[in-house]
């Protein structure tokens, strides 16, 4: 078995009345939006970033930009996508995701959020586990400037068993 970790994080972009809040793929009504060129959803950022922990192959940046910038496309789950058409022979086992943020308050929106996630991962919302903290405020997360995500997956190689 074999676990990568992925980390990103985004400012709220509290004057754009335009953009929705996205989180995971699901849209979050009643928060600003986050800042970045494309959707900005800083959940499955860092999960493509733990898929390209996997992988060896980097698509936030220089591949995403092209996607974004080029082609027009800021739907993240296409990043993700594109990150997990690189997995080759390995199987993803378990998602487990930890959201710093003082809002919003994502509690009920948790079990969606799994829902979403495991939809674009192909495994069942069991193998997803979503943390969420404000962490007393000790950072700029915390304090209300915007949301750091850091996600770690675990994979399995071909012959794994990991029924015991
Ligand atoms: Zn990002």
């Amino acid at each position: 078995m074999i676990a990568a970790i992925g980390q990103d994080s985004h400012r709220f972009d509290f004057a754009n009345p335009h953009k929705k809040l996205l989180l995971g793929g699901l849209e979050i009504p009643g928060a600003p939006p986050l800042l970045g060129n494309s959707d900005a959803d800083v959940v499955l950022h860092a999960l493509t970033n733990a898929v390209s922990g996997l992988t060896g192959v980097n698509i936030l940046g220089a591949v995403s930009d092209e996607l974004c910038l080029n082609q027009g496309i800021s739907d993240s789950r296409v990043y993700l996508r594109e990150a997990l058409q690189h997995l080759g022979e390995l199987r993803l086992l378990h998602a487990s995701l930890s959201i710093e943020c003082k809002t919003p308050k994502l509690s009920p929106h948790i079990p969606a959020m799994k829902a979403e996630i495991a939809g674009l991962l192909g495994l069942s919302v069991t193998q997803i586990g979503i943390t969420a903290t404000s962490g007393e405020g000790l950072t700029d997360f915390g304090r209300g400037e915007g949301i750091q995500v850091l996600a770690i997956l675990s994979a399995a190689r071909p012959g794994f068993k990991n029924d015991s």
